[in-house]
């Protein structure tokens, strides 16, 4: 109990800051990658090409953490839509294909289910795709596949799947993973597990895990219908 009072003292204390500085950040940032995206089209050599890739997706990494905070400081409370699901995951795995390509690895869609209607924040449940896919390319730093799946569980549960076969977990580190600030990361901030449990809580669903260390880690989301 303990804990999660002092978590949310320091949610908000974050999103205070948040709130004014991502605005900021966002706008001159996604400007700067148009421009590098311009150079890597113009680029004449491999190593040209080279830099800029590492740039763009140095950058990409800043945007990922101001959406994070940004994503913290956000009011809980889905802002609900029609989605056609299906749509919303194969369009981020689309997305996340560049990132993959970057360290070798390849996302593979075994999305079978077909045109299911629901009534979710689309925003927000991109945001714990593209979080649970970017941890899983970042567990496989020498390339792998990632895999994305869906399924009716039942007809009140959609289930959406992300394995990856990368480092995994100890159990001392399932633990703590959904904590805000935990990460085995160089350049971690620990925010996107816990975001990621906010939302599909808010989703009223459910975000659970498996891991094994050394072999893969295997996020399951179910939505409710
Ligand atoms: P960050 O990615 O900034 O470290 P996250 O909240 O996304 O923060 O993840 C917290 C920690 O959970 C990571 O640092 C890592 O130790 C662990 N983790 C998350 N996803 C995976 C995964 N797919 N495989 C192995 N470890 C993971
Ligand atoms: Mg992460």
């Amino acid at each position: 109990l303990e804990k999660q009072i002092i978590t949310s003292e320091k949610f908000s204390a974050i999103g205070k800051l948040a709130a004014g500085l991502a605005h900021e950040i966002r706008n001159p940032l996604t400007s700067v990658m148009g421009f590098i995206y311009l150079l890597r089209e113009r680029a004449k050599t491999e190593s040209e090409s080279g830099y800029l890739d590492l740039i763009y997706s140095e950058l990409e990494t800043m945007k990922q953490l101001v959406s994070d905070f940004v994503m913290m400081a956000k009011p809980g409370s889905p802002d609900r839509k029609d989605v056609v699901i299906e749509d919303l995951l194969r369009d981020t795995v689309r997305f996340m294909e560049s990132q993959a390509k970057l360290s070798s690895s390849t996302i593979t869609d075994y999305i079978l289910t077909e045109e299911t209607p629901m009534r979710i924040d689309p925003i927000q449940i991109k945001q714990v795709l593209i979080n649970l896919i970017q941890n899983a390319l970042e567990a496989m730093p020498d390339g792998g596949e990632v895999k994305i799946e869906s399924r009716l569980a039942n007809p009140n549960s959609y289930q959406i799947t992300i394995s990856d076969e990368g480092i995994g977990m100890t159990d001392d580190e399932m633990r703590e993973v959904m904590n805000p600030f935990f990460t085995t990361k160089e350049a971690g901030l620990g925010l996107g597990l816990s975001t990621c449990y906010r939302i599909i809580e808010n989703h009223k669903g459910k975000l659970s895990f498996t891991s094994q260390k050394g072999r893969g880690t295997k996020f399951t989301i179910d939505l409710p219908r």
